[in-house]
Formats: C-alpha cells, structure tokens, sequence
C-alpha cells in the first residue's frame, strides 16, 4: 500500500500522528502533499506573516520529509472547492491507495475534508482522517449530564483527570518520533513557493520567527530550562521575556501540544497539577488553547462570526472609520494601547496582557464591534488561529463562553502602571514617549502635560470614565 499524507496545520515529522499511523500501515512508499488556496486563505482572513511564516515552515519540512524519503508535493488551488479533484488527481499520478490526515476542526475546513473523503472512497481509496491537534479530541470530555464544557475549569479539570489516566511508561501514546526512512516512491518533490500570489512577500521577520520544527524544539527547551518555573509570576509583565513564544509554531503545528506538555511535565518530575507553579500554569494554558478548540467543534456558529452568547447579536456597536484606524495604526493616546497595536504591526506577535488590553480597548472604550478586531488580529498575527482568536475577542467582548463579565472593563492607564510599571515596554514601541519618568508615561496628556506640545504624541481619543459607563449601558440594555 502507498500512502498519501495530507499536511495542514501539522507541519513536522515528529509526533505527527497522520504520518506516524501512515509511515508505519505503508509497505510502498509514502507521499506528502500540502494544498494553497490563496483566496480561501484570503476570505478567513490570513495575513502575509502568517502565510510567509508558513512556507519557510515548509520548505524545512519539504527537507525533513526528503531525508526520510516522503517526497512533499504542492498543488495549488485557489479554493478549498477545488481541493478534492486536485488531491484525487495526485493521488492517481502519484498511485496512492490510501490518504492520511489530522483533522481541523473550523466549519469550512470540516466541510471540504468531507468532500475529499468522499471522492476518494468513490474512487476506492482508504481515507483515515486521524485526531491530533490536542491531546483529547474535541467533544470527548464530557459534563457529567453528558454535555459540551463551556466553562473553562471543569473542563480542565476533566483534561487532567484523562490526561492522569494515561498508562505511565506509554510515552509512545504522548509523543512518537519521527518515522525512519521509507522506502523510495521515485516521485520527485515541488518546490515550495517563495511567495503565495496576494500576501506580500516582505511582510515575514525571520529575524523573530526561526522556521523549523528543530528550531521550536530548541525554543521549547529554553524556555523550560530557563523561564518556566517563573512563568506564573511574570507571565503577564509585556517588557520582561517570561512567556514561551511558542503560539506561531503551535499554530501551524511545527511542534505539538504533546511535544510541549510533555516536556514541561518532565522538568516537574512528571507532575501537571502540582509542583512548580509555573509548569502547572503553563500547563493550563495549553489547556486553554484545547479549550477554545473544543468550543469551536461544539458551537460552530462561533467560527461563522457569531456570539457565543447569543443575547449580544443585539448590540448595536459603533462605526466610526476614524477610530477604528486609530486603533489599528496604534494612534490612539493611550500608550499602552499604542504600544501594544505597533508590537503588532511589527513582530505579528502581541502579548497575551497586550492582547486583552487591546481588544477591551476596542469593544468597551471605542464601543466597536469585536468582529472587526478579531478580523484585524487575524490578518496580523504570525500566530493566527480561529479557535483561539475568537475564544480571546469573544472573552475581552463579553459575548464569550466562560468571558470577562461586561461590567468588569480594563482601566487602559491602570493596567499599564501595573503590568509595565517602568514603562520600558511602550519605551520599546513608542519612542516619542521615551524621555518621560515612570510616572507621566502611562498618561502623558494628563501628568506631562506641560512636556505635550514638544511630545509629538496624541491627545486620548476617547475619554475612558465616560466610555466606560456607555459601554456597561448599553451590554446591560441586551441582557435576557
Ligand atoms: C484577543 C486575543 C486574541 C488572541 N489570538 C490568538 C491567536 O490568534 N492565536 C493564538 O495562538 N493565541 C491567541 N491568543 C491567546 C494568547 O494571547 C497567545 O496564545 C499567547 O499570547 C501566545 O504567546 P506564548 O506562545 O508566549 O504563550 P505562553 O504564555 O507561553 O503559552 C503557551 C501556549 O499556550 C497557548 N495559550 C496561551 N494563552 C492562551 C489563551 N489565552 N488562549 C488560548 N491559548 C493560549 C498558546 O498556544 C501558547 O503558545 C489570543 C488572546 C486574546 C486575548
């Protein structure tokens, strides 16, 4: 039997459970094979420093793959509509008699996999769509009663039960290594494309983001080695180096979320609820991610742009064009927002703390809609990905599952005395503030006043107190 494995956000070879599970039922070779669809990409919203990222991502594969004999091919298509034929054309040029992939679990994603299922069993191939992008699959923790988790807790606490009940010594069942050499098919790799037509080549910092699944594994070890066991305390400071940077390669899945629980966990001899606090709270966060994975596969109406809650579709939210630039170009007189919107546009990458501010910042002071931001985020982020973006807009927005309540809003000035007391994160971003002491940078208008007319900084575009109790007015005015 040949195999053909189809790679999507699971761009390694180790711990990949697709390739593992077909390297090893594969007596005659295995193909890889990953599909560009442009202007899909382009209507969920995928920016430039994500699909660069991407295809430095997959020319280390390509490599990777071709040391072990899988040829990667490319084929290009500009839809998710026209995947099923290409594949199914690959599959006959290539003689495949088997397909392998790790599910996704967005809607459209969903969808065109059954199409390619069902073109491939017509033409009498095996299709194995296989589980891998969290530890359990989407749906399989369960409330008692038999329901979906849609609080955070209980389901982590479920999470950890299942995730104790895995056999000790089965390591295999967490984390597999690479396959060995297959044997050779004859079929020549493609070359991965420098750049995908409509996503500016330019838009990439290879400077920052190291392709590779070698290099995230090297990033994962330093941050275990050196930063973890203070996660907990500093993970919510932006100017200190405290967090992993691992979301852009978990996103495209260069490494796994097994590769990294378990890597935590063997530096907290093998403990995920106890021990260092910072492992456990790492932990938890990955947590998070499978959380909002889960909400995804169980509410699907959150990946077609809707409220969780749906109360808050009744929200009339702003439409102020001029704002909402403000927001996006990091003009908005508050610097912590400024800042935080111009590590964005920068790095394509924000701080979680960051990312809250912002987005409270968008929804409750400029009262704009949360799907605009979401959009926005997506479009930049090196680490893009629905289910985590949305769950995080939706839970700044209060139209989430398990969110901050709509009466709770962030204090821009306050959150930024306190998670940047020294001001050298908005120093970093925003220069022209960076002559002003600890105290007058997180609001210049007001505690550095007579400094302002030579700042060539911004007046606040919105006056907080006031916006503040607009906001609660109006989120109450929807409330069942
Ligand atoms: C408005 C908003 C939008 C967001 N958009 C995204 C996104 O598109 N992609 C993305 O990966 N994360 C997103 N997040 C979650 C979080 O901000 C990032 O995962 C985190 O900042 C990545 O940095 P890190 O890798 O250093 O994380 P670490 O703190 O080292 O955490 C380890 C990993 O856990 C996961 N994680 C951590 N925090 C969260 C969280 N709150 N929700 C879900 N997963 C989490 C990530 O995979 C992360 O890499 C968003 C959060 C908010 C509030």
């Amino acid at each position: 039997m040949r195999a053909l494995v189809w790679f999507r956000c699971d761009l390694r070879t180790r711990d990949n459970t697709a390739l593992a599970e077909a390297s090893s039922a594969a007596d005659d070779g295995v193909i890889g094979v990953f599909t560009i669809c442009p202007d899909q990409w382009r209507e969920h919203d995928w920016g430039a420093m994500k699909v660069n990222f991407l295809l430095r991502n997959l020319r280390e594969l390509s490599e990777s793959l071709a040391s072990i004999n899988i040829p990667l091919k490319i084929v290009t298509t500009p839809r998710f509509a026209g995947v099923p034929d290409a594949l199914d054309t690959l599959a006959r040029e290539c003689e495949c008699d088997a397909l392998y992939f790790n599910r996704e679990y967005e809607v459209n994603e969903q969808r065109r996999d059954e199409r390619v299922e069902a073109v491939f069993r017509k033409a009498g191939r095996k299709v194995y769509p296989l589980h891998d992008k969290t530890h359990f699959p989407p749906g399989e923790l369960r409330t008692q009663q038999g329901g979906w988790y849609t609080v955070f807790s209980p389901l982590k606490r479920s999470w950890r039960e299942a995730f104790k009940a895995i056999p000790e010594g089965e390591g295999c069942k967490r984390v597999r290594r690479a396959p060995s050499a297959r044997p050779d098919t004859g079929v020549k790799p493609d070359k991965v494309p420098e750049k995908v037509e409509g996503f500016d080549p330019e838009a990439d910092r290879p400077d920052l983001w190291k392709a590779g699944e070698d290099h995230a594994r090297d990033r994962l070890r330093a941050f275990i080695d050196a930063r973890i066991d203070d996660y907990k305390d500093k993970r919510d400071f932006p100017g200190v180096n405290a967090t992993s940077t691992l979301s852009p390669y978990l996103a495209l899945g260069v490494i796994s979320p097994r590769q990294c629980v378990e890597a935590a966990r063997a530096a907290n001899n093998g403990q995920i609820d106890s021990g260092s606090k910072g492992v456990v709270h790492w932990i938890d966060e990955l947590v998070w991610r499978e959380f909002y994975q889960h909400i995804l596969t169980g509410f699907p109406r959150v990946s077609m742009g809707s409220a969780f809650k749906r109360e808050y579709e009744r929200v009339t939210w702003d439409d102020d064009e001029e704002m909402f630039e403000a927001w996006k170009e990091g003009r908005t007189g508050f610097p912590i927002v400024d800042a935080a919107m111009r590590q964005l546009n920068q790095t394509g990458w924000m701080h979680n703390r960051l990312r809250m501010i912002a987005a409270s910042f968008l929804t409750k002071d400029l009262f704009l809609d949360w799907r605009r931001g979401e959009r926005y985020f997506m479009n930049r982020l090196v680490d893009a990905d629905l289910g985590s973006n949305n769950g995080g807009w939706q839970w700044s927005a209060s139209t989430g599952t398990d969110a901050q309540p709509y009466f709770r809003i962030f204090n821009p000035t306050a959150q930024s005395e306190r998670f940047d007391p020294e001001g050298d994160f908005i120093r970093r971003f925003v220069p022209e503030l960076k002559g002003l002491d600890c105290k007058q940078i997180h609001a210049p208008h007001e505690r550095a006043r007579h400094l302002f007319a030579k700042l060539d900084y911004l007046e606040p575009i919105v006056d907080h107190k006031k916006a503040r109790e607009r906001a609660i007015k109006a989120l109450e005015s929807v409330k069942p």
